[in-house]
């Protein structure tokens, strides 16, 4: 068997992913959340894991330098491009990516200022609405850019609503659900058919059985 390289995004989503990795009998050999190495050996001899900044698991998963990848549908849709298959939705992370700005005041006419992480996105978004807009790369704390007037929106994920509220703010539009998403190399799904198959099974049991 060939070896297959599994990139997981740190954080909350890795939290979730690992039961479900777990469940379809792959397990770290080490506690990921107290190593400090970005590459894991697991109960499966011929599966490593590699654990990555979010927004890095497409790049990845893109060029093959994994097989398969773990990431959110934020993250997936803000990389763009179609550059690999997304044939599991894993229902873990589950958010919405939202517009949001100052609770009860009115966009003005024209143009309008946008903050946000997901600058493609964004774009996207805004230029099917028909809404002219100049985006302003934040990298966090987006919720303070209307309060401080850097901007008359922001994009973002709202899970609760909880944060938007504590700072005066208010959803707006939706623009997508969000859950965690199994990506797969497109050259390594044909060249490694039988594992990644396999993988996709145990996993995707895992799924059903974890919301039944
Ligand atoms: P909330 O107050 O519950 O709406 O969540 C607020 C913040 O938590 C958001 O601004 C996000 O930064 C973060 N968050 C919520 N859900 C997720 C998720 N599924 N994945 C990553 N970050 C999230």
């Amino acid at each position: 068997m060939s070896q297959l390289t599994i990139a997981l995004t740190k954080g909350r989503i890795l939290e979730e992913t690992l039961p479900l990795l777990e469940a379809a009998g792959i397990e770290p050999l080490e506690n990921v959340f107290k190593s400090r190495k970005l590459t894991f050996e697991t109960t499966s001899p011929d599966i490593r894991l590699l654990i990555l900044r979010g927004s890095d698991v497409p790049t990845y998963v893109e060029f093959g330098a994994a097989d398969v990848g773990v990431s959110g549908k934020d993250t997936l849709l803000e990389h763009g491009n179609n550059a690999f298959y997304e044939p599991l939705d894993l229902k873990i992370s589950i958010c919405r990516l939202m517009t949001a700005g100052i609770a009860g005041k009115q966009l003005p006419p024209g143009r309008i200022k946008v903050a946000t992480k997901y600058v493609n996105l964004a774009k996207r978004y805004y230029a099917e609405q028909g809404r002219q807009v100049d985006i302003i790369k934040l990298y966090g704390a987006m919720e303070l850019a209307p309060l401080l007037s850097l901007a008359d929106e922001i994009v973002d994920i709202v899970d609760t609503g909880n944060t938007l509220k504590a700072n005066g703010l208010e959803p707006r539009e939706k623009i997508a659900d969000i859950s965690s998403r199994l990506i797969v190399n497109k050259a390594s799904m044909k060249m490694k058919h039988q594992q990644i198959e396999a993988l996709i099974d145990a996993v995707g049991s895992a799924v059903t059985e974890r919301a039944a």
